[in-house]
């Protein structure tokens, strides 16, 4: 299994910030992980052609059920490809809480890049809330039996973990706490997936830095990192991408 680096810039990115692709594939040109970036929709087709060549992938951050139609603003799995993605996140909490978007949404938006050839990164996480109320494992267990589809495999689908409450805050879980998550998740795909699911990267998200990431990355069943703000420059992603590779 090939780790992953995913990086979400979210709705951060104008033209100029596709140099830091230059100076990311030029401090990693072969990493020892793989290295994806997942730029606004707007830069999508300028970064994919820029990094192609390199060792970095690209991504969608979101994407409609449906191919094509008459959804306005919206952006289908189809079209991400079309503009060179290869991933697309699903389900981020951002887009469950500013969008309404429900368990079985998720799910049909990882249908929806499985259908493209795109690889759907699914997110869940517990907000503070609910870990403090002792529902971590309940609610992130009901996520992924909600979230991910039936046919889910190593190389069409990761799982990205991202406690609401360590999203932008500088606040990160206890590394017994990551840990005990990720190996709850592991149980629960193994149980419905089989033995494909050892190799599906779950992935651990939420003030991941150059700072913490070594450390992160050493507890059993993480795979990897989606990551935020640290994604933004090459140098703090670069040194996570070091950290994993
Ligand atoms: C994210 O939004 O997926 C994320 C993990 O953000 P940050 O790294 O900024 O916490």
């Amino acid at each position: 299994m090939k780790k992953l680096a995913a990086g979400n810039w979210k709705m951060n990115g104008l033209a100029e910030s596709l140099a830091e692709i230059d100076a990311l594939a030029a401090a990693h040109p072969a990493p020892g992980c793989e290295v994806l970036i997942c730029p606004p929709s707007t830069l999508l087709s300028k970064l994919s052609e820029r990094a192609s060549g390199t060792a970095i992938d690209t991504g969608g951050q979101d994407c409609h059920v449906a191919a094509s139609g008459a959804h306005t603003g919206d952006v289908s799995a189809e079209m991400l490809s079309d503009a060179g993605a290869t991933y697309v996140i699903v389900g981020h909490s951002e887009r469950r809480a500013d969008h309404g978007e429900t368990d079985a949404t998720v799910r049909a938006k990882a249908e929806a890049a499985w259908r493209a050839g795109l690889t759907a990164i699914v997110c869940v996480g517990e907000t503070l809330e609910q870990r403090e109320a002792g529902q971590t494992l309940a609610i992130v267990g009901a996520q992924l039996r909600g979230s991910v589809p039936d046919g889910a495999t190593a190389s069409n689908t990761v799982i990205a973990y991202e406690p609401v409450w360590a999203i932008g805050t500088g606040k990160v879980p206890t590394l017994d706490e990551i840990g005990e998550v990720h190996d709850d998740m592991r149980t629960q795909l193994t149980a419905r997936f089989g033995d494909d699911a050892s190799g599906m990267r779950l992935l651990y998200g939420g003030s991941v830095k150059p700072s913490n990431a070594n450390e992160i990355f050493g507890v059993s069943n993480v795979d990897g990192a989606l990551v935020g703000g640290a994604s933004l420059k090459a140098a703090d992603f670069g040194g996570i991408v070091s950290a994993l590779g």
